[in-house]
């Protein structure tokens, strides 16, 4: 497939990070608890409308041509020798949690950039063109479907269906698209890429704890997510009896200890996460008994077989915590995604990649999800880790990597990029 190269390009490193930076300051806040800057630019929103604009004036700058298709993903294309042939796409997101540091998607879009940047200062011609992606609502923060814009550009989601989808205050994707101005015409699946690359943060401590300078991402695993809206009975906390009592609380909090027993007990594998991360309860008054917890829970696992496995003995445990707390418990399925595996050939060149530049890397599955794992389903593809230091932590203020460590995992990009781009 690619061709082995003698040359070695670096990236300017300074360039990339300084782009990182001022992208974090759109949508920048004074974090409360921490002291911290961290960036608030959840999708849609007038902020994350404005890094998109930001990000867009950098792709023109470097002499890109932009489209942007229905569903707001974002596409720049830099010619190829040969430019009807399938292009390479790079990409990743720039909408973020509320609570986010500046590399978490960002990397693998300003990284891209600074790929087609480093082919423009060598004026280096490649055979296939280079196209980066940055793709609608990644995170699922705000319309609580992540990777709404890969999902529906590769075809795992339908457009209409998309649009529909609400946030907590009942605004739609098609609405908001519109509001910020993205609401584009190119249709959907306009490109077939000869291969997907992704540079991310890992997200979490393996890569920095065995010292690492690289993770080669070998797949996503396996994601369910839940939203439970458990029903049960008001009643006042001094004269209400217990056995008297249809309290949503409890259930609630049975179903999230009866998670963490399920875990400890090793029979679901012994990768398997849960997490129950939202609760809103009603009325939410110290001496009321709860009548209504609308909560989440979010599972992974690395086998779709234990994933299985965990769903069905959960459905089971909910029926009886309905009987024997007396509530009523419904619940809808908001995200579910099976292990994806990337593509071995892509991997094993950024391996070589990263072998060629010096740099130490491991095969590493990713704990979380990303577009790559959409873009997976249409064409090769594999991803890039670069740690992250404090044990990894993401979707905060805190989370940071070295310029050293960007440096290193665009590095690997842009020289394995080279070896699609001219094969
Ligand atoms: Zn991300």
């Amino acid at each position: 497939m690619a061709k082995t190269l003698t040359k070695k390009l670096t990236i300017n490193g300074g360039r990339l990070y300084a782009a990182l930076k001022d992208l974090g300051k759109v949508g920048a806040y004074k974090d409360e608890n921490s002291g911290l800057v961290g960036v608030n630019r959840l999708a849609l929103t007038e902020k994350e409308g404005e890094g998109r604009r930001l990000v867009i004036k950098w792709f023109k700058e470097a002499g890109l041509k932009v489209v942007v298709d229905k569903i707001g993903n974002v596409y720049a294309k830099r010619e190829g020798q040969d430019d009807d042939l399938p292009p390479l796409l790079l990409g990743s997101h720039i909408d973020s949690v509320p609570t986010a540091g500046i590399f978490d998607g960002c990397l693998g879009v300003l990284g891209a950039l600074e790929v087609v940047r480093t082919l423009n200062d060598h004026k280096v011609a490649t055979r296939r063109p280079l196209v980066i992606g940055f793709f609608t609502e990644e995170e699922g923060c705000r319309f609580g479907t992540d990777m709404l814009g890969s999902a529906t550009a590769t075809g795992r989601l339908k457009l209409a269906d998309a649009y529909q989808i609400k946030d907590r205050d009942g605004l739609t994707v098609r609405g908001e698209l519109e509001k910020i101005g993205f609401l584009g015409k190119t249709e959907l699946g306009h490109i077939k890429p000869r291969a997907y690359m992704e540079c991310h943060i890992e997200q979490g401590p393996i890569l920095r704890h065995k010292g690492l300078d690289i993770g080669v991402v070998t797949g996503v695993q396996a994601i369910s997510w839940r939203e439970l809206t458990i029903l049960g009975k008001s009643a006042h906390a001094g004269t209400t009896p217990m056995s008297f009592r249809k309290d949503a609380g409890v259930a609630a909090s049975r179903i999230n200890v009866k998670l963490r027993e399920m875990i400890a007990s090793g029979r679901y594998g012994h990768e398997m996460r849960a997490t129950m991360g939202s609760w809103k309860v009603n009325p939410g008054m110290v001496n009321i008994v709860p009548n209504k917890v609308i909560c989440s829970i979010d599972l992974r696992n690395p086998s779709d077989a234990f994933m299985k496995k965990v769903e069905s003995e959960l459905d089971s445990f909910i029926k009886v915590v309905e009987k024997e707390e007396g509530v009523k418990i419904e619940w809808r399925s908001t995200a579910k995604t099976p292990l994806v595996p990337f593509d071995e050939s892509v991997q094993q060149l950024i391996a070589d990649t990263a072998d060629s530049l010096g740099l130490s890397h491991e095969r590493i599955l990713s704990g979380a999800g990303h577009d790559a794992q959409e873009w997976s389903h249409v064409c090769p593809t594999a991803m890039v880790f670069v740690p992250g230091e404090y044990d990894g932590i993401s979707h905060n203020p805190r989370e940071f990597s070295a310029e050293r460590q960007c440096t290193d995992g665009v590095n690997v990009l842009l020289n394995a990029s080279l070896a699609f781009l001219n094969d």
